[in-house]
Parts: C-alpha cells; structure tokens; sequence
C-alpha cells in the first residue's frame, strides 16, 4: 500500500512535471510561433480576395499534414489541379479540408483540355460537356459545390483563352455556382496568355510561371504588370526555376531568394510554390512573413545566372528550329518534374499526356536545334526523360 502510494506520488509529481513541460513547450511554441499581424497580404484584383503573398502549390504535397502546417503558419490560397497525382491531391484536400470552416481557406482547380500534338489547338473533344464531366468529378473528390478559383489549365496561346466553347464552359460554371471566380494558366507563351485574358473582359485571374531564370522575365513582368492594371488577380508559379542547377542535385537554388524575387512586385499577388516536405513548406511560409528581397539575395541569383538549370525558359528557339515540331515545352517541364522534383508520377503523366512516340527524333540524323539558350543537348535529354514511358506505374511511388 505504502509502494502504491509512493508510486501514486511519484505519479502525481511525474504527471505535473509532465505538464508544466508540455505548458512549458507549449508557451515555446506560441513565442516561436510566427506573428501573423506580421503575413503581407494583397489584393488578388477585381476578385477582393485578400491573400498572403505565399500561398501552397499543392501539387507535390502528397501527405495532409504539409497542408495542414502550411494553414497554421498562415496561407489561405490552395492551389490543386483536377489532373494532379491522378485525382489523388483533390482527393487528399477534400478529406483534409471538411475539417475546415469553409471561409478559411481559398481553393483553386484547373482543367486541362486536350489538344492536338502539333497544331496544338483544342481537339473536338474539348467541348463543354467534357470540361464540365471532368468539373463536376472535382468538385466530388474535393468534397465541395464550388471552388473559388477554376482555371483552364496551360494556356499556350491566344486562341486557347479566348476559344468560345471554353468562354462558354467557364460562363456557365460561374452562373451555376461551381466556381466564384475564374482564370487562365500558363506555362509559356505567358504575355500572349496574359494579354487575351485582359482582352477577354472575363477573366479574373492569370496564374503565370514567372522566375529568375526565364530569359523573357522582363516581358512576363511588364504583362503581369498590366494585368493588374486592368484589374485581374496575378498568381505566379514555378518560382523555384526548377530547385536546382543541374540533374545530379549537387547545386540547388537558394529558393527562399527565387521566391521572393518573383513577388518583388506589388502587382505581383501571390505566388503557389510548392512543397514535398515539412522544412520545404515552412521555408516557404517564412517568405510571406519576411519577403523583401536583400541585395545578397539578388547577388546570388544574379550568380546562378551563368549556370544552366532544370528549368525550360519556353524561348521558343528548339521549335524554329525543329522541323517535328515537338512539344519541347512540356517535354522539358516533364524533365524538371523528374530531375529537379523527383516527382516521377508526374513526370510520367506529363509525358504521357503528349502522345508521343517511343524515339520522337528518329528521322533526324543530326539535331537541328544548336542554340539552346540553357546549353542543352536536347535529343539527348529527349531520349532521357522518354524512358520514362517504360517504367510500370507500381514501380512509382
Ligand atoms: S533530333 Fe532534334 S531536330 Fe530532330 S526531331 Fe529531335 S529535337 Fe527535333
Ligand atoms: S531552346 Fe531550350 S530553353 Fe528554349 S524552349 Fe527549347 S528547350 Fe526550352
């Protein structure tokens, strides 16, 4: 009796260590905890949404807890893809998200319509009735009647934004309530996607690619610029350039510098970086607390300047050149996926999207395209990333 009560003592004196240690954690965490009157906000447009300047690219984030983290440091735009991990990101945000008062968090969807592989126009099939088939499956799997944010996905040109049926398709989700708000993405091209998006009187958004390494950044600057001018939201992405310098990952970018050099910019909105681990996400959310770029900052990226990266500037130069005309493009941003983000699935997916054949270069005997702004061998980085056609899904993770 007497060991029991010296035991229950002990318990008792056990238990409150205990708890002053979590209340003493707990209070660590709390002054650790960044002070969101500090978050920088801006105005996403005509929209008034009010954002941080980092929001989450869910894309890579295949885990809920790195959704949840980036919520409790403070973003509030999420960015998904109706295409993403095969459904899987929609899926994992709707399980994640019905724990979430609705008026918390800013969801955006996108819907890729396809596209022959050489003219690159919208095929037959991209009719409404399909664009809303694949609409009314997002919004199931993200357990929601509506987004706030529906983009048609990668915009190459003018006639994709400004394509009546697409016009048409958007209209009526926003009528019938499945989306508050809508825009256009872009991966290349973007100046031409941004200015028919400002044309289109209809349009709320432009979500760019837009970073350090892009040759043509001074031009998707000066059209960002004018999209806010005319009163859209400014979303950029593929901030990071890539991740790193070279395929073998022995030189990466300082990405926290990438970043907050892309939203250097007031009429910059927000930018969607993405995350794959707990530290990445963190990294990212510190910028909205903190995004003045520093001189050391812009030295080093001005250093990275003379090194190739992972990163496709989309110049256009391997299509003049090419007489195949192939989707370097996408083929390369495939490449990235894999090499820079070690996101095979979706490198695979991408590739798979372009159907294209086993050795698209076989009738070359040599390569035409020389001048490669990033110095690459591109029939040789062609052939590299088709191998991963070949690989069995299961072998994937
Ligand atoms: S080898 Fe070069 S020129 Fe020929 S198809 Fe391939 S990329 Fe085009
Ligand atoms: S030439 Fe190089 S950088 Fe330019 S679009 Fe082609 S692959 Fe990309």
């Amino acid at each position: 009796m007497k060991h029991n009560k010296l035991e229950r003592r002990n318990f008792i004196k056990i238990g409150a260590l205990g708890s002053l240690a979590a209340l003493a954690a707990k209070a660590t965490a709390a002054e650790n905890a960044p002070d969101p009157t500090k978050i920088v906000y801006r105005t996403l447009g005509r929209t008034r949404l009010k954002v941080p300047v980092v929001s989450l690219g869910v894309m890579r984030a295949d885990t809920p807890g790195i959704v949840s983290r980036s919520l409790e440091m403070g973003v509030l735009h999420l960015d998904t893809a109706h295409g993403y991990q095969d459904g899987r990101n929609e899926e994992m945000l709707g399980q994640l998200l019905k724990n979430y008062p609705r008026d918390k968090y800013i969801i955006s969807t996108k819907i890729y319509m396809p596209r022959d592989k050489n003219t690159r126009q919208f095929t037959t099939e991209a009719t409404n009735e399909k664009f809303h088939e694949l609409l009314d499956i997002s919004l199931k799997r993200l357990q929601l009647d509506y987004v706030d944010i529906l983009y048609l996905h990668v915009c190459d040109n003018r006639d994709h934004v400004l394509h009546p049926d697409m016009l048409e398709s958007m209209r009526l989700a926003k009528q019938q309530g499945k989306t508050q708000f809508t825009g256009v993405s872009t991966h290349h091209s973007e100046p031409e996607v941004i200015d028919a998006a400002i044309e289109s009187k209809f349009y709320d958004i432009v979500l760019s690619a837009y970073n350090f390494k892009q040759k043509h950044h001074e031009q998707v600057r000066d059209a960002l610029k004018r999209a806010h001018d005319a009163g859209l939201g400014t979303i950029v992405m593929k901030t990071m350039a890539g991740a790193y310098y070279d395929k073998e990952r022995q030189k990466p970018i300082n990405c926290t510098a990438a970043l907050k050099w892309a939203i250097r910019h007031d009429f910059v909105h927000t930018s969607i970086p993405g995350a794959s681990t707990f530290e990445e996400a963190e990294k990212n959310c510190a910028v909205m607390y903190n995004p003045q770029i520093t001189d050391t900052d812009i030295k080093e990226l001005e250093e990275g300047l003379q090194y190739s990266s992972l990163y496709c500037t989309g110049c256009g130069e391997c299509t003049c050149q090419c007489p195949f005309g192939l989707p370097f493009n996408d083929i390369m941003r495939s490449y990235m996926y894999a090499y820079g983000y070690r996101d095979l699935h979706l490198a695979k997916k991408t590739i798979e999207s372009l159907s294209l054949n086993a050795d698209p270069c076989s009738n070359c005997t040599d390569c035409k395209v020389t001048n490669c702004p990033n110095g690459w061998d591109i029939r040789a980085k062609i052939h590299d990333i088709l191998r991963i056609k070949t690989i069995p899904d299961e072998f994937i993770v």
